[in-house]
């Protein structure tokens, strides 16, 4: 059985997130473990755990997995950034681990004008760098790249680009979350069956799909290949509920779990997310 669920952007208030998915009857929850717009973050009381764990108990929601900030640029060329962004992530690893929160996702960076060659080597010192500093406490964490849209000087609008920075990291310690909009504008079609089976193709000769842990699914308020990331309602965008009829009826991306990131959540993501059950229903 397909998971689905969507992302509750309640800035880090941990159990109203939990509460929302309950209500909209998600099996799985996106959220953010901080405030995603402050690099700041005040620490995890044990009260705060100990609600958020029990919470998750006496919910429907079977999985939880964190978004991580949006200020977190990975491949930054100027090194106050770049520092602050790899302590930053490695906070968040250290809150999810607090929580039981298994995975956390986070965009491949931005080279910011200095080139795609030099921002891919930066991408994958930091994601070493990472790992080497994950705490005893810490013995291992699944973080999940994702893939981008392309816009400006984001890296990892290809898969052949993903599977380069992912390269000499273990599958358990890096996978990948895959963005339905961010492949669509990036370029990848997916409105007939025949360009899904050949994107499982591609995805099993770059980045292998033992990676990749999870799908957003969001449609696209822009066209193809446009590097234009605006996510739009389930079927009323370019992708249009024949793309997601087409991923979902997919034996290999159905196996995901699936959340959808689209706008304006409290009014729209319960028919989001009804477009996407009717889909899968159907199969
Ligand atoms: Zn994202
Ligand atoms: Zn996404």
């Amino acid at each position: 059985m397909t998971l689905i669920g969507a992302h509750i952007p309640t800035k880090g208030d941990l159990v109203s997130a939990l509460d929302a998915a309950h209500r909209l009857g998600c099996d799985v929850v996106q959220l953010f473990v901080k405030s995603p717009i402050q690099w700041a973050a005040s620490t995890l009381s044990e009260a705060t755990i100990t609600n958020f764990k029990s919470s998750k108990q006496g919910s429907e929601v079977k999985l939880v997995v964190a978004h991580a900030s949006y200020l977190v640029n990975l491949a930054s060329p100027r090194p106050d950034v770049l520092l602050q962004s790899r302590k930053a992530l490695l906070g968040e690893i250290q809150r999810c681990h607090l929580l039981d929160i298994p995975f956390l996702v986070v965009h491949v960076g931005s080279h910011l004008g200095v080139g795609e060659k030099r921002g891919i080597q930066r991408m994958k010192e930091s994601l070493h760098w990472l790992f080497d500093h994950l705490p005893p406490s810490i013995p291992t964490f699944t973080l999940l790249l994702e893939n981008t849209a392309g816009q400006g000087a984001c890296l990892g609008y290809t898969l052949e680009q993903m599977a380069e920075i992912i390269e000499g990291l273990k599958p358990e310690m890096l996978g990948v979350c895959l963005d339905t909009c961010h492949l669509f504008v990036a370029g990848y079609e997916l409105r007939t069956s025949e360009s899904v089976n050949e994107l499982a193709k591609l995805i099993e000769a770059t980045i292998g799909w033992e990676r990749v842990k999870l799908l957003h699914a969001n449609d696209s308020l822009h066209p193809l290949g446009s590097r234009i990331d605006r996510h739009w309602h389930i079927g009323k965008g370019h992708i249009g509920l024949e793309g997601f009829r087409h991923l979902l009826s997919h034996p290999k991306f159905s196996q995901l779990p699936v959340v959808i990131e689209t706008p304006e959540p409290e009014l729209h993501h319960a028919e989001n997310l009804n477009q996407l059950r009717k889909i899968l229903e159907a199969e």
